[in-house]
């Protein structure tokens, strides 16, 4: 066990998150967990990051390790996992924002949850630096420590680009495209300037991974949906171009599944610009290199999804990592030549044993993630055991079973198997799968309720702009002038 090291006192107050009262009124989570443990003490593991791959592998540590054998601590800047592969669904309004989140201490009783960023791991001294919600950091001191920070949207150094549009990673980005659509709608049927309602009726979405084609197809089907009730609109179209650099899409699945796919949208009426990236995006305009270089695109709204980066914290380890920068993983899930270090997910290079090809590494998707988290649990249980307890680790090997992807109301594609679907068996496939694969009971409740009003009802389409502004009421009755005391 590695010796104690002189950690900074945490302030003993209760105010921020993430300092939870251990005993009330004398320790403190933060300043306990700055501590080596003991000898005498169960090894301690650090798991980074509460998403696919780190909700999982926690679930099941703290299902297989009762308290006296390892102590547990999260540490996720968030309250909550969120499961995006419904991030479209929310974006589209079938589903409600809250409904694909999952709150982390309750699921989580046996964790010590710290609500803070990692922005340091020094583990040659088995040491993460942590900041809490109150800009304070503090060292944490663990034996095993589990990274899965996730990635963060690759972005381009494009003019006007990060000014004027928007990713498709978080919920806040899935909820303001939502009401996005619906206000742009509305300002194309407000006005008489044709110039203008085209700039609102035109959507441009970079990227055709998974994020970039499942918003297009479930926004587009949204909009086409939701024009149909602003009457000044009767005549209109609206306009979705998805631009991807290279000559296909989805490349996480099958070229065949993403021919089919681009079929499916190109019947619905949008179109699909391959061999295309973005030269700029000022002032409104999109300019392209490539295939369509000289096309100008006037659009209000600009979505990002061309691409992901391991997560920038990584930068500030002492971990081994690839040339893009993500972690190196063994089949264990453990970190190449590290021992106590342990990855997977989306910012892990993980071999992929199921494929023949030299190098070949697991795609970053939910799918491996998820399995990969269970398979790390039990890897990192087995260590903490010892062969003669528990048996030796196995190695992750998960075989693509297929992909399922919602393209809207009644709609969707699938590869199962080699078996490709498409339409309502599809879209009934995508949902099944992704209610099976949420991660708690009352999650599931919620989605299947969204899901039944959303079969019964018309489309809610109120567009919720004032969630972006909650401060213009109050400063709007601030500078009115103050009523007369005078009365009649
Ligand atoms: C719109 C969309 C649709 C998708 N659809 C599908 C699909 O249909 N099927 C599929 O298989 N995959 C899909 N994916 C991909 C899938 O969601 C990812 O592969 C998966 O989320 C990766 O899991 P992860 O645990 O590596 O990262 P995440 O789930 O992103 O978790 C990372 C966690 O780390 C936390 N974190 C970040 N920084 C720090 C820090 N410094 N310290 C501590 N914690 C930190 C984050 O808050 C987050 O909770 C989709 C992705 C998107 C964006």
């Amino acid at each position: 066990m590695p010796a104690a090291t002189g950690a900074p006192p945490a302030a003993p107050s209760r105010a921020g998150a993430g300092i939870t009262a251990d005993k009330p009124g004398k320790r403190y989570l933060v300043r306990k967990l700055a501590a080596r443990p003991g000898t005498d003490h169960p090894p301690r593991i650090l798991v980074i990051g509460g998403g696919h791959l780190g909700l999982y592998a926690a679930q099941r540590l703290q299902q297989r390790l009762p308290p006296g054998e390892a102590e547990l601590i999260l540490a996720e800047p968030l309250t909550h996992m969120t499961y995006q592969p419904l991030l479209p669904e929310v974006a589209a309004g079938t589903v409600e924002p809250r409904h694909v989140t999952v709150p982390v201490r309750p699921a989580l009783p046996r964790f010590h949850v710290v609500t803070a960023e990692v922005v340091e791991l020094r583990h040659a001294d088995r040491t993460a630096r942590v900041r809490l919600i109150d800009g304070s950091e503090r060292d944490l001191a663990y034996d095993h420590v589990v990274v899965g920070p996730g990635t963060v949207s690759r972005t381009a150094p494009v003019p006007g680009l990060a000014e004027l549009a928007v990713g498709f990673e978080t919920l806040g980005e899935a909820v303001f495209l939502r009401n996005r659509v619906i206000i742009q709608l509305a300002l194309a049927a407000s006005t008489s300037d044709p110039a203008v309602r085209r700039r609102a009726l035109t959507f441009v979405v970079f990227g055709a991974g998974y994020a970039g084609v499942e918003a297009v197809g479930e926004l587009s089907d949204r909009s086409m949906d939701a024009i149909k009730t602003f009457a000044e609109l009767r005549h209109e179209k609206v306009r979705w171009i998805l631009v991807e650099p290279t000559d296909r899409i989805l490349p996480e699945v099958s070229p065949a599944l993403g021919e089919y796919t681009a079929n499916v949208l190109r019947a619905r009426g949008v179109e699909i610009w391959l061999e295309t990236s973005i030269a700029s995006c000022v002032g409104g305009r999109v300019r392209f290199h490539g295939r369509h270089a000289g096309d100008v695109v006037e659009a209000n709204t600009k979505v990002w999804t061309a691409g992901i980066r391991p997560h920038p914290m990584l930068d500030h380890t002492d971990l081994p990592r690839d040339p893009e920068g993500r972690v190196l993983a063994d089949a264990y899930l453990r970190v190449r030549g590290t021992p106590g270090a342990w990855t997977g997910g989306d910012c892990a290079a993980v071999p992929d044993l199921t494929c023949d090809e030299p190098g070949a590494l697991c795609a970053p998707t939910a799918q491996h993630a998820i399995r990969q988290g269970r398979r790390l649990a039990d890897n990192l249980v087995a260590d903490v055991r010892g062969p003669q307890r528990n048996g030796p680790p196995k190695p992750y090997r998960h075989r693509y079973a297929g992909s399922v992807m919602g393209m809207g109301r009644m709609q969707g594609v699938a590869e199962v198997y080699g078996v490709r679907l498409s339409g309502t068996p599809a879209w009934l496939l995508h949902r099944v799968y992704h209610w099976l694969m949420l991660p708690s009971g009352a999650g599931k409740a919620r989605v299947l309720t969204d899901w039944i009003f959303d079969a019964l009802f018309s489309r809610d389409i109120s567009a919720l702009a004032e969630l972006q502004e909650p401060h213009k009421p109050l400063q709007t009755a601030a500078r009115a002038p103050a009523p007369s005391t005078q009365t009649a």
